[in-house]
Protein backbone atom coordinates (compact mmCIF):
# COMPACT_ATOMS: atom_id res chain seq x y z
CA UNK A 1 0.00 0.00 0.00
CA UNK A 2 1.32 3.45 -0.79
CA UNK A 3 2.19 5.31 2.11
CA UNK A 4 1.31 8.93 2.37
CA UNK A 5 3.20 11.85 4.67
CA UNK A 6 0.76 13.08 7.14
CA UNK A 7 -0.15 17.20 6.24
CA UNK A 8 -0.06 19.79 9.27
CA UNK A 9 -3.09 21.30 9.16
CA UNK A 10 -4.03 23.94 12.10
CA UNK A 11 -7.59 23.54 12.53
CA UNK A 12 -10.01 25.53 14.65
CA UNK A 13 -10.34 23.64 18.02
CA UNK A 14 -13.76 23.73 17.80
CA UNK A 15 -14.14 21.15 15.27
CA UNK A 16 -14.40 17.93 16.63
CA UNK A 17 -11.28 19.06 18.86
CA UNK A 18 -12.68 20.74 22.17
CA UNK A 19 -16.11 21.96 23.70
CA UNK A 20 -14.43 25.36 23.32
CA UNK A 21 -17.35 27.09 21.04
CA UNK A 22 -18.86 30.33 22.72
CA UNK A 23 -21.65 28.14 24.14
CA UNK A 24 -18.98 25.28 25.18
CA UNK A 25 -20.30 23.30 22.11
CA UNK A 26 -18.54 21.45 19.83
CA UNK A 27 -18.80 21.73 15.95
CA UNK A 28 -19.26 17.61 14.91
CA UNK A 29 -17.86 17.19 11.30
CA UNK A 30 -17.64 13.49 10.39
CA UNK A 31 -15.32 14.67 7.36
CA UNK A 32 -12.46 16.01 10.54
CA UNK A 33 -13.32 12.65 11.98
CA UNK A 34 -12.51 10.27 8.99
CA UNK A 35 -9.22 12.96 8.18
CA UNK A 36 -7.58 11.95 11.88
CA UNK A 37 -5.77 9.58 11.34
CA UNK A 38 -4.32 10.93 7.97
CA UNK A 39 -3.61 14.45 9.06
CA UNK A 40 -1.38 15.82 11.77
CA UNK A 41 -4.30 18.55 13.42
CA UNK A 42 -2.58 22.15 15.04
CA UNK A 43 -5.99 22.84 17.17
CA UNK A 44 -6.01 26.24 18.41
CA UNK A 45 -9.21 28.45 19.38
CA UNK A 46 -8.11 32.34 19.27
CA UNK A 47 -11.10 33.22 21.42
CA UNK A 48 -9.71 30.98 24.38
CA UNK A 49 -5.86 32.08 23.92
CA UNK A 50 -7.39 35.57 24.61
CA UNK A 51 -8.66 34.71 27.87
CA UNK A 52 -12.62 35.31 26.30
CA UNK A 53 -13.54 31.42 28.84
CA UNK A 54 -15.82 29.54 27.44
CA UNK A 55 -18.83 29.85 27.81
CA UNK A 56 -18.82 33.36 27.04
CA UNK A 57 -20.68 35.47 25.61
CA UNK A 58 -20.51 35.89 21.74
CA UNK A 59 -18.35 38.59 20.27
CA UNK A 60 -18.96 40.27 16.69
CA UNK A 61 -17.12 43.03 14.24
CA UNK A 62 -18.09 46.25 13.89
CA UNK A 63 -17.12 48.26 11.05
CA UNK A 64 -17.48 52.37 11.44
CA UNK A 65 -15.39 54.91 9.16
CA UNK A 66 -13.87 51.66 7.59
CA UNK A 67 -12.25 50.86 10.80
CA UNK A 68 -13.25 47.45 12.10
CA UNK A 69 -13.19 46.31 15.65
CA UNK A 70 -14.01 43.05 17.71
CA UNK A 71 -15.89 43.50 20.42
CA UNK A 72 -18.58 41.34 22.82
CA UNK A 73 -21.63 43.45 22.58
CA UNK A 74 -22.87 42.57 26.32
CA UNK A 75 -20.16 44.13 27.82
CA UNK A 76 -18.60 46.72 25.55
CA UNK A 77 -15.42 44.48 25.38
CA UNK A 78 -12.99 45.43 22.82
CA UNK A 79 -10.71 42.66 22.00
CA UNK A 80 -9.74 44.12 18.58
CA UNK A 81 -6.03 44.89 19.61
CA UNK A 82 -5.75 41.30 21.59
CA UNK A 83 -7.07 39.44 18.97
CA UNK A 84 -4.62 41.10 16.60
CA UNK A 85 -1.18 40.44 18.91
CA UNK A 86 -2.70 37.45 19.65
CA UNK A 87 -2.78 36.03 15.87
CA UNK A 88 0.33 37.82 14.55
CA UNK A 89 2.57 35.67 17.26
CA UNK A 90 1.23 32.54 16.42
CA UNK A 91 1.31 32.38 12.87
CA UNK A 92 5.15 34.03 12.89
CA UNK A 93 5.20 30.52 15.01
CA UNK A 94 4.10 28.46 12.60
CA UNK A 95 6.75 26.27 11.07
CA UNK A 96 6.06 23.71 8.42
CA UNK A 97 2.41 23.86 7.77
CA UNK A 98 0.66 22.74 5.00
CA UNK A 99 -2.92 24.12 5.05
CA UNK A 100 -5.29 25.67 7.72
CA UNK A 101 -9.25 24.43 8.32
CA UNK A 102 -10.82 26.83 10.04
CA UNK A 103 -14.62 27.31 11.30
CA UNK A 104 -17.33 29.31 8.49
CA UNK A 105 -18.86 32.30 10.02
CA UNK A 106 -16.58 32.67 13.11
CA UNK A 107 -15.51 36.91 13.69
CA UNK A 108 -12.37 34.80 14.86
CA UNK A 109 -11.80 32.08 12.43
CA UNK A 110 -14.06 32.65 9.62
CA UNK A 111 -12.69 33.16 6.49
CA UNK A 112 -15.24 34.55 4.28
CA UNK A 113 -18.79 34.53 5.22
CA UNK A 114 -18.60 36.37 8.49
CA UNK A 115 -21.64 38.91 9.26
CA UNK A 116 -19.89 42.93 9.50
CA UNK A 117 -21.95 44.95 11.84
CA UNK A 118 -22.22 48.66 10.98
CA UNK A 119 -23.39 49.13 15.39
CA UNK A 120 -22.76 47.27 18.71
CA UNK A 121 -26.15 46.90 18.98
CA UNK A 122 -29.52 46.74 17.18
CA UNK A 123 -28.02 46.64 13.56
CA UNK A 124 -28.33 44.67 10.59
CA UNK A 125 -24.99 43.23 9.03
CA UNK A 126 -23.93 44.90 6.40
CA UNK A 127 -21.97 42.56 4.54
CA UNK A 128 -19.70 39.56 4.97
CA UNK A 129 -15.95 38.97 4.92
CA UNK A 130 -13.31 37.04 6.70
CA UNK A 131 -12.93 37.31 10.80
CA UNK A 132 -9.62 38.85 12.41
CA UNK A 133 -7.98 35.50 12.48
CA UNK A 134 -9.44 34.31 9.23
CA UNK A 135 -8.48 37.24 7.59
CA UNK A 136 -4.62 37.24 8.61
CA UNK A 137 -4.00 33.80 7.71
CA UNK A 138 -5.50 34.08 4.22
CA UNK A 139 -2.68 37.24 3.77
CA UNK A 140 -0.18 35.77 5.22
CA UNK A 141 -0.49 31.81 3.59
CA UNK A 142 -1.87 32.76 0.43
CA UNK A 143 -0.56 29.90 -1.37
CA UNK A 144 -1.31 27.05 1.45
CA UNK A 145 -4.80 24.99 1.53
CA UNK A 146 -7.02 27.16 3.57
CA UNK A 147 -10.91 26.39 3.39
CA UNK A 148 -13.58 26.37 6.24
CA UNK A 149 -15.59 22.89 7.11
CA UNK A 150 -18.58 24.04 5.17
CA UNK A 151 -17.22 24.40 1.65
CA UNK A 152 -15.35 21.38 2.60
CA UNK A 153 -18.55 19.49 2.16
CA UNK A 154 -18.51 20.16 -1.69
CA UNK A 155 -16.89 17.37 -3.58
CA UNK A 156 -14.71 19.38 -5.90
CA UNK A 157 -13.46 21.77 -3.25
CA UNK A 158 -12.87 18.78 -0.61
CA UNK A 159 -10.65 17.07 -3.61
CA UNK A 160 -8.63 20.23 -4.18
CA UNK A 161 -8.14 20.42 -0.81
CA UNK A 162 -7.18 17.05 -0.06
CA UNK A 163 -4.79 16.98 -3.06
CA UNK A 164 -3.33 19.88 -2.54
CA UNK A 165 -2.63 19.15 1.60
CA UNK A 166 -1.27 15.84 0.66
CA UNK A 167 1.14 17.34 -1.89
CA UNK A 168 2.75 20.20 -0.37
CA UNK A 169 3.06 17.03 2.43
CA UNK A 170 5.44 15.25 0.16
CA UNK A 171 7.61 18.04 -1.15
CA UNK A 172 7.41 19.50 2.22
CA UNK A 173 9.14 16.03 3.34
CA UNK A 174 11.62 15.91 -0.29
CA UNK A 175 12.66 19.59 1.03
CA UNK A 176 13.78 18.65 4.11
CA UNK A 177 15.98 16.20 2.54
CA UNK A 178 17.25 18.96 0.35
CA UNK A 179 18.33 16.04 -2.14
CA UNK A 180 17.77 16.77 -6.05
CA UNK A 181 17.11 13.43 -6.94
CA UNK A 182 14.06 12.84 -4.57
CA UNK A 183 13.03 16.45 -6.23
CA UNK A 184 13.65 15.20 -9.38
CA UNK A 185 11.88 12.06 -7.98
CA UNK A 186 9.04 14.06 -6.78
CA UNK A 187 8.60 15.96 -10.18
CA UNK A 188 8.49 12.85 -12.37
CA UNK A 189 5.74 11.12 -9.64
CA UNK A 190 3.37 14.38 -10.21
CA UNK A 191 3.83 15.20 -13.78
CA UNK A 192 0.04 13.60 -14.60
CA UNK A 193 -0.87 15.50 -11.64
CA UNK A 194 0.27 18.74 -12.26
CA UNK A 195 -0.38 18.40 -16.21
CA UNK A 196 -4.47 18.60 -15.12
CA UNK A 197 -3.80 21.81 -12.65
CA UNK A 198 -1.64 23.68 -14.53
CA UNK A 199 0.47 22.87 -18.07
CA UNK A 200 1.85 26.09 -17.91
CA UNK A 201 3.37 25.79 -14.29
CA UNK A 202 4.09 22.16 -15.11
CA UNK A 203 6.37 23.70 -18.05
CA UNK A 204 8.15 26.39 -15.67
CA UNK A 205 8.52 23.85 -12.97
CA UNK A 206 10.26 21.10 -15.51
CA UNK A 207 13.03 24.26 -16.50
CA UNK A 208 13.54 24.86 -13.18
CA UNK A 209 15.05 21.45 -13.26
CA UNK A 210 16.67 21.50 -15.72
CA UNK A 211 18.72 23.97 -14.01
CA UNK A 212 20.21 26.18 -17.14
CA UNK A 213 21.36 28.90 -15.20
CA UNK A 214 23.26 26.60 -12.86
CA UNK A 215 21.09 27.81 -9.58
CA UNK A 216 22.55 26.64 -6.58
CA UNK A 217 20.09 23.82 -4.83
CA UNK A 218 18.11 26.11 -2.44
CA UNK A 219 17.38 28.67 -5.27
CA UNK A 220 15.92 25.86 -6.93
CA UNK A 221 13.79 24.11 -4.18
CA UNK A 222 12.77 28.09 -3.36
CA UNK A 223 11.88 28.68 -6.96
CA UNK A 224 10.10 24.73 -7.67
CA UNK A 225 8.05 25.58 -4.18
CA UNK A 226 7.11 29.27 -5.38
CA UNK A 227 5.64 27.20 -8.58
CA UNK A 228 4.01 24.28 -7.02
CA UNK A 229 2.07 26.31 -5.41
CA UNK A 230 0.64 28.31 -8.13
CA UNK A 231 -0.16 25.03 -9.89
CA UNK A 232 -2.35 24.30 -6.99
CA UNK A 233 -4.10 27.73 -7.04
CA UNK A 234 -7.45 26.62 -8.78
CA UNK A 235 -9.34 22.93 -8.81
CA UNK A 236 -8.25 21.59 -12.18
CA UNK A 237 -10.92 21.88 -14.82
CA UNK A 238 -12.50 18.74 -16.25
CA UNK A 239 -11.47 19.35 -20.27
CA UNK A 240 -7.73 19.00 -18.48
CA UNK A 241 -8.31 16.36 -16.09
CA UNK A 242 -10.16 14.11 -19.97
CA UNK A 243 -6.49 15.40 -21.71
CA UNK A 244 -4.51 13.51 -18.55
CA UNK A 245 -7.04 10.51 -18.40
CA UNK A 246 -6.09 10.45 -22.63
CA UNK A 247 -2.48 11.12 -22.33
CA UNK A 248 -2.07 7.96 -19.60
CA UNK A 249 -4.49 6.10 -22.06
CA UNK A 250 -2.31 6.04 -24.67
CA UNK A 251 0.32 4.41 -22.87
CA UNK A 252 -1.87 0.89 -22.80
CA UNK A 253 -4.72 1.41 -24.98
CA UNK A 254 -2.35 -1.04 -27.81
CA UNK A 255 -3.36 -4.39 -25.13
CA UNK A 256 -7.02 -3.38 -24.65
CA UNK A 257 -9.52 -5.26 -26.62
CA UNK A 258 -12.23 -3.43 -29.02
CA UNK A 259 -14.35 -3.71 -26.20
CA UNK A 260 -12.71 -2.45 -23.25
CA UNK A 261 -11.63 0.89 -25.45
CA UNK A 262 -15.23 1.46 -25.68
CA UNK A 263 -16.17 0.89 -22.44
CA UNK A 264 -13.28 2.96 -21.45
CA UNK A 265 -14.80 6.12 -24.41
CA UNK A 266 -18.15 5.64 -22.78
CA UNK A 267 -16.74 6.37 -19.11
CA UNK A 268 -14.83 8.85 -20.35
CA UNK A 269 -18.59 10.42 -21.84
CA UNK A 270 -20.50 10.10 -18.43
CA UNK A 271 -17.54 11.85 -16.98
CA UNK A 272 -17.55 14.59 -19.22
CA UNK A 273 -21.53 14.92 -18.67
CA UNK A 274 -21.34 15.48 -14.90
CA UNK A 275 -23.03 11.91 -14.80
CA UNK A 276 -20.00 10.26 -12.67
CA UNK A 277 -16.81 11.11 -10.96
CA UNK A 278 -13.29 11.04 -12.16
CA UNK A 279 -12.23 8.56 -9.55
CA UNK A 280 -14.26 5.98 -12.10
CA UNK A 281 -12.27 6.42 -14.84
CA UNK A 282 -9.06 7.31 -12.96
CA UNK A 283 -9.73 3.33 -11.34
CA UNK A 284 -10.41 1.91 -14.80
CA UNK A 285 -7.12 3.05 -15.86
CA UNK A 286 -5.12 2.41 -12.61
CA UNK A 287 -6.32 -1.75 -13.07
CA UNK A 288 -4.91 -1.39 -16.73
CA UNK A 289 -1.95 0.24 -15.29
CA UNK A 290 -1.41 -2.61 -12.55
CA UNK A 291 -2.16 -5.05 -15.00
CA UNK A 292 -0.10 -4.51 -17.58
CA UNK A 293 2.50 -3.14 -15.12
CA UNK A 294 3.25 -0.17 -16.75
CA UNK A 295 5.89 1.25 -14.64
CA UNK A 296 6.20 4.48 -15.18
CA UNK A 297 2.50 5.22 -14.88
CA UNK A 298 2.56 3.22 -11.51
CA UNK A 299 4.05 5.57 -9.39
CA UNK A 300 2.16 8.40 -10.66
CA UNK A 301 0.29 10.50 -7.86
CA UNK A 302 -2.47 11.24 -10.19
CA UNK A 303 -3.46 7.72 -9.95
CA UNK A 304 -4.20 7.91 -6.01
CA UNK A 305 -3.31 12.17 -4.62
CA UNK A 306 -4.28 11.14 -1.34
CA UNK A 307 -5.20 8.12 0.55
CA UNK A 308 -7.63 6.01 -1.25
CA UNK A 309 -9.14 5.24 2.59
CA UNK A 310 -10.43 8.75 2.35
CA UNK A 311 -12.72 8.42 -0.62
CA UNK A 312 -14.50 6.86 2.58
CA UNK A 313 -16.07 9.91 2.41
CA UNK A 314 -18.12 9.97 -0.31
CA UNK A 315 -20.16 6.89 1.41
CA UNK A 316 -20.05 9.24 4.77
CA UNK A 317 -21.79 12.15 2.70
CA UNK A 318 -24.03 9.60 1.29
CA UNK A 319 -25.36 8.17 4.88
CA UNK A 320 -26.07 11.43 5.99
CA UNK A 321 -28.00 11.73 2.58
CA UNK A 322 -29.89 8.96 3.96
CA UNK A 323 -30.56 10.03 7.25
CA UNK A 324 -32.95 12.90 5.86
CA UNK A 325 -35.59 10.07 4.96
CA UNK A 326 -36.07 8.91 8.77
S1 LIG B 1 -14.58 29.38 15.73
FE1 LIG B 1 -12.47 29.72 16.35
S2 LIG B 1 -12.61 31.18 18.03
FE2 LIG B 1 -14.65 30.34 17.74
S3 LIG B 1 -14.75 28.60 19.14
FE3 LIG B 1 -14.07 27.81 17.19
S4 LIG B 1 -11.86 27.83 17.34
FE4 LIG B 1 -12.61 29.14 18.94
Amino acid sequence: MKSFIKPRIVISKCIEFDFCRYNSQIIRSPIVSTLKPYVEFQPICPEVEIQLGVPRDPIRIIEQHTNKKLVQPTTGRDVTDAMQTFTQHFLASLQGIDGFLLKSQSPSCGTRDVKIYPAVLHSAPVRREAGFFGEQVLQRFPHLAIEDEMRLQNPVIRQHYLTKIFTFAAFRSVKDKASLQRLLQFHTENKYLLMGYSQKELRILGNILANQEKQPLPKMFTEYEHHLHLAFLKAPRYTSQINVLNHTFGYISKELSAAEKRFYADLLEKYKNGQIPLSVPVNLIRSWVIRFEQSYLLPQTFFEPYPNQLLDIEAIKASEVRDFWK
